[in-house]
Order: structure tokens, then C-alpha cells, then sequence
């Protein structure tokens, strides 16, 4: 039977523009359908006055021969963008303890062996097996993805969490809560985290930290032009709200809220898998066991972001492009506390802004917080922001005189804007126990659907939701 297009993708987060963009360059016949206005979901800008803001991302590993610029030069998008190095990994600080994690291994290597001398043979080793998890990961995207979460070895290897890993080389405890101090990239602290937060530590090891100089919403927009390039479509304001499914029990059409129809022979969802199981797909289609899976997962950590313009450079006020600020390095202990509600004492601060003259002017602040019902962000935000002002220029410095631009996000915000559950930054909790590591399968119940981006293996990030699209892809092209 003839249809519309060989694939639809729904939603442009990088995930779904990705797993498009690799479909449309094996020429198939590619729509993606976005409900927002713009591309990108999370890969998104937005501007006051003079500023333009990320509104989310500022590290991506992207070394010129690690995965992601492999993946963009296969698509022929490399040379659109300039792709920055970030000065580090992260500058750590906490009262009493300022510690820059190199985003190279050999200068992390020299750096953690000779300030932890007395631990010397365990960073070796633990490097070593960290690089050894590393390229296990990366194989796995040859073999569809299935043990992408490192799901190889007994339960009780692969329920370790990340504190316990650090535990089994590392004995110094100051080392220890450097190492675990990279927690924000995945959003759960080490005793929550998996053993494979392993491989956010050593990605930017191996493949640098970077930024896209003009923001990351030009990835959204050079993934969307290698569709479009190769016949392939990208509509904007076309909210899918439901599936028709056809005979067989194959999702026949994509309905609009609108009530236009789109058919294809394939779909892929980019989107919160809440909405896709409990909306998109009609109720006698529902599957129980899903239900019930989704029902023992919950969403990653939500923020309070500040984005606010300065006279003058950012990195007069914060030299590196991240700082970590904690106010203890009990990572634990700030975690159980974010996830109890949120709180006038700011235990954790992210300063992030881009490197050189791409920032021009502006810097991004980070609290993360749990969504709640009943709780009302249009007035606890500013109460969280300036508090967040605060506590960063009494870490900083005071640069509150420069500020002429402040705009706050919350997580109803990240919700409005891009449809993830709770706002949640990163899809499901990033958590070692069982249930928390089965995160959702690139195929579901229905033949012809697929699921890509954050909530699905490997989970939050860019890197993890560009290889998420590969592997959708390359199970779709193999099928
Ligand atoms: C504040 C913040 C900071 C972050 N910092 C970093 C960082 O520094 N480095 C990093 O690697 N990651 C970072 N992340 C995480 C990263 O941005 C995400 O994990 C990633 O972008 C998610 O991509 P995705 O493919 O899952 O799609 P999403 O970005 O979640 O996009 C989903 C898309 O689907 C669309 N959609 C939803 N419903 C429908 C519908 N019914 N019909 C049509 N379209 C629909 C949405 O509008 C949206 O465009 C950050 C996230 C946040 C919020």
C-alpha cells in the first residue's frame, strides 16, 4: 500500500533528527513532525535584547574523531559547525576544594596521579576500566543497541552503582567525591547513579568537552537540513495527538490536533513516552505490561535555569565554561535533598557559559529540582533565582552590577516548551537499580514503532540521544 512516507519521525528533539537524517541518507522518505514552532527540543535558543541564550546545553564530547563528528560527517554536516572546545570537563568547587577536571586523558591521568600520589596505581587501573566500559558501550551500538546500559555480566555487576564502582579501585574519600563530582551530566548522584556513569566521566576524557560556537540549536538545524537536502521534510507546528492503527495492529497514520492524517510505513517517537503510551497510542492499543513499566520508572531531575545577560565577559566572572559548585561534596546528601522538594539553601549551583566570544555576554545558572504537584513555579522560580544570583556572587564574586538581562526557566517551562514529563532533563532517572537501568527498548508492542531520544538506551545527553537515533536507525534499515 502506497503512504506518504517510508518514516515519520515524531518530535525534533536531536534524537529524532538524528534517526531521520540517517533514515533520509539511506533514501528513505522522511517527515519529521514538531508541535513547537522550532526545531531542536532541547537543542533550542532564545534571545533578549542583544543576548542569545542556549537554553540548555553547553558540553557535548565531540572530538573530531569520536562518535558524534563521525556521525555528522557521514551525514556530509561537519563543516557547518564550529565545534569549541570548553576549557574542561569542570571546575569543581566546593567550600575548601577547587579541583579542574582536564577533558583530556592524559593531562586527567598526570593531574589525578600526581595530586592523589598515594592512589597512583588505582587511577591507572581505574582509568584503564573505564576506557574498557567505554569502547564495550561503543560496540554496542553494532549490536542494536541491547546492552547499551552495560547490561552484560551478572545482576549484581551490572546493579552496581557508580559510588560502589569508584569504591572498588579508589580509597582516598576527597578522590572519591571528585571522581563522583560529574553526577550533573547524568542528574543522579554515585550512590544512586550506575556503574556506567563510568563512561560520562571518561567520554570527556577521550572525546573532549565542547560547544558549537552559536549555540546548539544549529546541530537541530544542520540534522534538519541533511533531511530536507535528500527530499525529506520537516514540519513545524504540526502536534501529532494521536495514532490511527490500522489492520495488523501497524500504526497506519499520524493524526494532527488539527485532524490532518500522515501515513508512512515506519514511525519513530522522539517524544515523552507518558504522552506516547498513555495518549498518542488509542486505548484498546494499550499495552499493560508498558503501563505497569512506566509506572516503576520515574522522570530525571528538572531545573531552575537562570539565563542572564552581562556587560562584559563571562569569563571574567567564572573562568572555565562550567563550574560545579557544591556546598558540601557530599553528592549523596544533595541529591536526597533535591529529591525532597525544593529549598531557600542553594547546596548546588551550575555556572556555564560558552567558551571565547561565542558567550557574548551571557552566562546560564543551574539548580536542579524535582516537579511536584501543587507546587507553583511562576512564583517559586524567582524565589529559587535569586537566591541562585545570590549564593553564585558570593561564589564568584559579586557581578550583580553588569546583569542586564534575567530570564528564568522552570520545570513547567521545560515542559511547556518540549513535552518531557515533569521537565525532566535528562528522560528516565538515571538509576543502578534494576527497573531504573531497564530503561524503555528502541522497538515497542506495536511492529512499526520505534522510540528514540532520551527516555530510550542509553538515556540523557546529546551523545547518548545521537547514538540513540543510530541505533533506531540502523534496526529500522536491518528490519
Ligand atoms: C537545562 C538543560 C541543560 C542540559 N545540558 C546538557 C548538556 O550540557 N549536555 C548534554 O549533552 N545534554 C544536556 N541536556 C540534556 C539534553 O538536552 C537532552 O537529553 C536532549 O536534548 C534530549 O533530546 P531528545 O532527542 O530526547 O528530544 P527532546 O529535546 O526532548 O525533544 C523532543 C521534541 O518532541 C517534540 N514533541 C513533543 N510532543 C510532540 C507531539 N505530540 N507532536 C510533535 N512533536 C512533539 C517537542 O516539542 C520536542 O521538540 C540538558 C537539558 C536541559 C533541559
Amino acid at each position: 500500500m502506497s503512504t506518504d512516507y517510508d518514516a515519520i519521525v515524531i518530535g525534533s528533539g536531536i534524537g529524532g533528527l538524528t534517526c531521520g537524517a540517517l533514515l533520509a541518507h539511506k533514501g528513505l522518505r522522511v517527515a519529521v513532525l514538531e508541535r513547537h514552532g522550532r526545531i531542536g527540543g532541547y537543542a533550542q535558543e532564545f534571545s533578549r535584547d542583544k543576548f542569545v541564550f542556549d537554553s540548555s546545553v553547553h558540553s557535548v564530547s565531540m572530538a573530531n574523531d569520536g562518535f558524534v563528528c563521525g556521525l555528522l560527517n557521514q551525514l556530509g554536516i561537519r563543516d557547518r559547525l564550529a565545534i569549541v572546545p570548553n576549557t574542561c570537563t569542570a571546575l569543581v568547587r566546593s567550600p575548601g576544594f577547587t579541583y579542574s577536571l582536564p577533558a583530556n586523558l592524559d593531562d586527567l591521568t598526570r593531574c589525578l596521579c600526581s595530586d592523589f600520589p598515594h592512589e597512583k596505581e588505582s587511577v591507572c587501573a581505574l582509568l584503564d576500566d573505564m576506557q574498557r566500559l567505554f569502547h564495550q558501550y561503543k560496540g554496542n551500538f553494532a549490536t542494536g543497541g541491547e546492552t547499551m546500559s552495560g547490561r552484560s555480566g551478572t545482576i549484581a555487576e551490572v546493579t552496581r552503582s557508580y559510588k560502589d564502582y569508584i569504591r572498588s579501585f579508589v580509597s582516598d574519600e576527597r578522590l572519591r567525591c571528585l571522581l563522583g563530582s560529574i553526577w550533573p551530566f547524568g542528574g543522579s548522584s554515585p550512590a544512586y547513579a550506575p556503574f556506567y556513569n563510568a563512561f560520562i566521566f571518561i567520554a570527556h576524557a577521550l572525546e573532549g568537552s565542547h560547544s558549537i560556537k552559536g549555540g546548539f540549536a544549529l546541530l537541530a538545524r544542520a540534522l534538519a537540513e541533511a533531511i530536507t537536502s535528500r527530499g525529506g521534510e520537516v514540519r513545524t507546528r504540526w502536534p501529532v495527538r494521536a495514532f490511527r492503527i490500522g489492520d495488523a495492529g501497524v500504526v497506519a497514520a499520524a493524526v494532527s490536533d488539527r485532524g490532518e492524517e500522515l501515513t508512512a510505513a515506519t514511525f519513530v517517537s522522539n517524544v515523552s513516552p507518558y504522552l506516547l503510551h498513555g495518549q498518542l497510542i488509542p486505548e484498546p492499543f494499550r499495552n499493560r505490561l508498558w503501563q505497569k513499566r512506566l509506572a516503576k520508572l520515574s522522570p530525571s531531575v528538572s531545573a531552575v535555569s537562570v539565563y542572564l545577560g552581562l556587560d562584559g565577559d563571562p569569563a571574567a566572572i567564572a573562568k572555565d565554561n562550567l563550574t560545579f559548585w557544591f556546598a558540601s561534596m557530599d553528592h549523596d546528601a544533595i541529591y536526597r535533598r533535591i529529591q525532597s522538594g525544593p529549598s531557600g539553601d542553594i547546596d548546588h549551583l551550575l555556572v556555564m557559559h560558552p567558551p571565547g566570544s561565542a558567550g557574548g555576554g551571557c552566562i546560564t545558572l543551574m539548580h536542579f529540582v524535582k516537579q511536584r504537584p501543587g507546587i507553583v513555579w511562576r512564583e517559586e522560580k524567582k524565589r529559587i533565582a535569586d537566591a541562585m544570583v545570590k549564593k553564585a556572587a558570593s561564589v564568584l564574586g559579586d557581578f550583580t552590577a553588569g546583569i542586564r538581562v534575567c530570564e528564568v526557566a522552570s520545570p513547567d517551562t521545560f515542559e511547556r516548551y518540549t513535552g518531557n514529563t515533569a521537565g525532566a532533563l535528562y528522560g528516565f532517572e538515571n538509576t543502578h537499580n534494576l527497573y531504573g537501568q531497564s530503561k524503555l527498548p528502541f522497538t515497542t508492542y506495536l511492529p512499526n514503532l520505534f522510540q528514540v531520544g532520551h527516555w530510550t538506551k542509553a538515556g540523557g545527553g546529546i551523545y547518548n540521544v545521537m547514538s540513540s537515533g543510530y541505533v533506531a536507525a540502523s534496526i529500522i534499515l536491518h528490519q
